[in-house]
């Protein structure tokens, strides 16, 4: 293969094989990949805007039956410090973030083996009651499989009686890796691939508005890297024209401070600051229909959030008010809302405040 040709093709917004885009990762010089990267950042999103948001985040319970190998946060039913958040809780929460200007939440599990669907449809359109502008990017597809597994119906049907209660979006949590062999090891109880890609075929034929995550730098190779970006890619073919899809594609390195995979597999977060270049660049060399691509400052920090923007990304994500999963495994950069709109600009772009939908505030 030769390497001009595959930045030709990428450029005129041809799709890159699997193998074309393993040959990219492999052998292109990185100030290339960026180039190109750069190039198509400004054939899907035009100019010098760089998006951020505010949003908080609130764990509806630590406790969580799935016990992933790269999770410090979840607790199992009994131990003594698991919670389920309660109303009072939210309502202080939800309070602080509109005093900071945010009207978001990403609600997000684990998996409680006590919650059924009626717990999580009460909630939202509890939250919604008290507060009619909140929106709601709450759980994942994992989430989503447990609760139809949980109440023996389809994921279509919890889907449709959780967007009834008040959900705005869906994030794309739970796909660390679409690999099965990966999954095996590192979130074994987790919904599969297959799955993970079922519940978005399923939201965008709703037309619930998702996003699409990687956590990679421990167990994957670089192949199934590029094998997530192409599933994600030809999911996002099958959506119904007009229906919103995939919003953005949002990839942050494996954090891996005192993880079971760390600690009792010896498996270290495999991240260095240009690798991660590397991969936005070749993501949005690859996603060539997804519009965004999210640089995630909260885990890589200022500098190398600031050069993503200028290997392929076009925004730097939320200063997400309180984090506790990646936070809990040593991802700890906190950022307010002027630092965030400094960030970008030191680097050479206009920050516009967006919402979920990547709608800019007037
Ligand atoms: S990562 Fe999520 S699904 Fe996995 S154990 Fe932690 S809370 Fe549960």
């Amino acid at each position: 293969m030769i390497l001009s040709q595959l930045y030709d093709k990428a450029l005129n917004l041809n799709s890159l094989s699997g193998e074309e885009g393993e040959f990219l990762y492999d052998h292109a010089p990185l100030e290339e990949l960026m180039f190109v990267a750069n190039e198509l950042r400004q054939k899907h999103v035009p100019g010098r805007n760089a998006g951020w948001m505010i949003d908080r985040n609130i764990n509806i319970t630590n406790v969580c039956f799935s016990q992933c190998r790269f999770c410090n946060f979840c607790r199992k039913k009994g131990d003594a410090d698991a919670y389920i958040t309660t109303i009072e809780e939210y309502k202080r929460k939800i309070d602080e973030l509109f005093s900071l200007g945010g009207d978001q939440l990403l609600l997000q599990g684990g998996m409680n083996p006590d919650l059924g669907l009626d717990f999580y449809a009460d909630l939202f359109k509890k939250l919604k009651e008290l507060y009619p502008s909140l929106k709601l990017h709450a759980l994942g597809p994992p989430e989503i499989v447990f609760l139809a597994e949980k109440e023996k119906t389809t994921c279509r049907d919890v889907l449709t009686k959780l967007i009834d209660a008040g959900l705005d979006s869906l994030p794309g949590a739970g796909a660390e890796i679409l690999s099965d062999r990966v999954r095996k090891i590192v979130s074994p109880a987790k919904a599969s691939a297959g799955e993970w890609l079922d519940v978005m075929r399923t939201a965008h034929s709703l037309n619930l508005p998702t996003s699409a995550t990687m956590m990679y730098g421990h167990i994957e190779t670089r192949r199934e890297r590029i094998e997530h970006l192409v599933s994600l890619r030809d999911l996002q073919k099958e959506k119904p024209e007009g229906h919103y899809g995939f919003i953005t594609f949002i990839p942050w390195p494996f954090q891996d401070e005192g993880t079971v995979l760390k600690e009792k597999s010896g498996i270290k977060s495999a991240y260095s600051s240009s690798d991660y270049i590397r991969l936005i660049a070749i993501s949005r060399i690859m996603l060539d229909n997804i519009r965004n691509i999210q640089g995630s400052i909260l885990t890589v920090g200022k500098d190398t959030g600031m050069l993503s923007l200028h290997a392929g990304a076009n925004d730097l994500g939320s200063i997400m008010i309180e984090e506790n999963v990646v936070s809990a495994a040593g991802g700890g950069n906190t950022f307010s809302a002027e630092d965030l709109q400094t960030i970008i600009k030191e680097a050479g772009f206009v920050p516009v405040r967006r919402n979920q939908k990547y709608e800019i505030y007037k």
